[in-house]
């Protein structure tokens, strides 16, 4: 029998891989009963790959089992190869992943019959039954629950409960070498030192399957950590946790390794984990601190601004690791649509005082485009944020809103009068307080302050915008209406799309605005 893993993972990402299929592969080595008779491989394409060279690397495995991990960033990629592979080969197709949901099978995965089976949620116990299940084909062996399958035009489907609690029974896949050394390469790993989410967000799916919390034990996560890093010598590390903090004391106690790890070898990956502002306390931040390679930093007024991305290299320059808090809004409406607790700003700023106080760098999340939330109510709550912003190096991330598929916000977009695309990313278009062209002047605008508050023009933008008293979004139209009157660039994707949206805003705006034109820009506007 050969079970073969299909990663495709974003062209972006440093990693060439998707931890996913090795936890999954490493799940399915230790505990299949008869180990001897299952060939396992993984096969690793970029999103960029063309389609058709998977099918013929997959045609050419001749797999009895093929398990695709489905996110939003290559499900139709993966849809368009399953189906070829439908027709061409005899083999069983296994779709996991949090892009899988029953919506999703539902309304976009109709056409898969008889050999396709649909993993929703958790996958390792679920994946290993269906596989014993298959390759027996033993009576005695119950179908395994929480994995749909199509029958009869319809879903048959039992929900499962069964979580992994202790999350050590899943082999390391870094202890047990089952990442590949090729891939060590490139220097950047994935953990994960928990599961679950306390949190439920009406635009996530995380949640639906993972809501109580399990914690893999102190020592493992230790012991992956001087394996990654003094072993490995990663350069970066992507801790997976939906909040990293939410056991502060364990939290606490994975960071005070990590600065003994910093003592014997003088030097850390970027590390970075996500927190709630409202989850930590003034001694977490100090141990955040002392993480940093210097005791104070301030990059942004000290590098040259250049015509490309500086935000993730140049601007986190020695901090160490970045901290990443999900905002989302400052519109207590648009929280309260989606199930978050509104942001009490007294304790934001509190917040925002020890983050100064111990120099640690946040990556501050804001969605563009919930429910409730107006053009105006976005940009004043932007306004807000950017005030915390000038003399440090914080990133601002924004995302435009996504309607991941079998999200609960999904269920509610007619309350919302939500308007959006059907097709991965799923971007809103619109909603009852947020029109198509309020939405899409507001990418522009907000792709306009990221270049600008993401890069060393940031002291810049600062020292015009307190010469001037218009609101942050009257002072983004008059830089837009500037720039859209330089011909150099009138054929910039900001001026000639209909849309802009995160990957631009993260990329290609760096060098189609250059940052000198900025600068005279701002330049001119200020001498009048
Ligand atoms: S968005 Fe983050 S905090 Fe909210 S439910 Fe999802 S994982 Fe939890």
């Amino acid at each position: 029998m050969k079970l073969i893993f299909i990663n495709i993972y974003p062209d972006e990402t440093i990693a060439r891989y998707l931890l996913s299929s090795y936890v999954l592969s490493a799940y399915i080595k230790e505990y299949y009963p008869k180990k001897d008779f299952l060939e396992i491989k993984i096969l690793n394409f970029s999103n960029n790959v063309n389609p058709q060279r998977i099918i013929e690397s997959i045609q050419k495995e001749e797999p009895d089992f093929i398990s695709y991990s489905c996110y939003v960033w290559n499900i139709n990629t993966i849809i368009g190869i399953a189906k070829e592979i439908e027709n061409s080969l005899s083999c069983v197709q296994i779709f996991g992943g949090p892009d899988i949901t029953l919506e999703k099978i539902e309304n976009s995965m109709n056409f898969f019959k008889g050999r396709a089976y649909f993993v929703i949620g958790e996958g390792e116990r679920k994946l290993l039954h269906l596989l014993e299940f298959l390759s027996f084909g033993n009576s005695d062996l119950e179908f395994p629950r929480g994995i749909a399958y199509w029958k009869d035009n319809g879903i048959s489907f039992t929900s499962d409960t069964d979580l992994i609690r202790n999350l050590d029974e899943i082999p390391s896949v870094y202890l047990n070498n089952h990442i590949e050394e090729r891939l060590y390469a490139h220097q950047q790993a994935f953990l994960e030192t928990q599961r679950g989410c306390r949190f439920r967000c009406k635009y996530c799916v995380y949640h639906k399957h993972n809501s109580g919390m399990a914690y893999y034990s102190q020592q493992r996560i230790f012991d992956e950590l001087d394996f990654l890093l003094l072993t490995k010598k990663i350069t970066a590390l992507r801790i997976f946790d939906s909040i990293f903090t939410s056991d502060l004391p364990r939290a606490k106690n994975i960071i005070r390794h990590l600065i003994e790890l910093k003592k014997k070898q003088n030097s850390l990956p970027w590390i970075y984990w996500e927190f709630t502002f409202n989850s930590i306390d003034g001694e977490f931040l100090s141990l955040v601190s002392e993480l940093k390679t210097k005791a104070q930093i301030k990059n942004s007024n000290t590098i040259t601004a250049l015509d490309r991305p500086q935000h993730y290299s140049d601007m986190l320059e020695g901090y160490t690791s970045i901290n990443c808090i999900g905002i989302q809004s400052f519109s207590n409406a648009a929280q309260k649509a989606v199930s978050r607790p509104k942001i009490n700003k007294e304790k934001f700023r509190e917040f925002m005082g020890q983050v100064f106080q111990y120099n640690v760098v946040l990556k501050i999340d804001i969605i563009l485009g919930l429910p409730f939330e107006s053009e105006r109510s976005y940009f004043e709550g932007l306004e807000y944020l950017i005030g915390y912003l000038k003399d440090t190096d914080h990133i601002l991330n924004i995302h435009r809103l996504q309607m991941l598929p079998g999200s609960d916000l999904e269920k509610s977009v007619t309350d919302f009068d939500i308007e959006y695309s059907r097709q991965a990313p799923y971007y809103v278009l619109s909603t009852g307080t947020f029109s198509c062209s309020e939405m899409k002047h507001a990418a522009r605008l907000t792709a306009i302050l990221f270049r600008m508050i993401n890069s060393p023009l940031r002291s810049k933008f600062f020292s015009w915008k307190e010469k001037r008293t218009e609101s942050l979004q009257e002072l983004l139209d008059v830089i837009f209406s500037k720039l859209s009157q330089i011909p150099e660039i009138h054929t910039a994707q900001l001026f000639q799309s209909d849309w802009v949206d995160d990957n631009y805003w993260n990329n290609k705006i760096f060098s189609e605005i250059p940052s000198q034109l900025l600068i005279s820009v701002l330049d001119q506007m200020t001498e009048k």
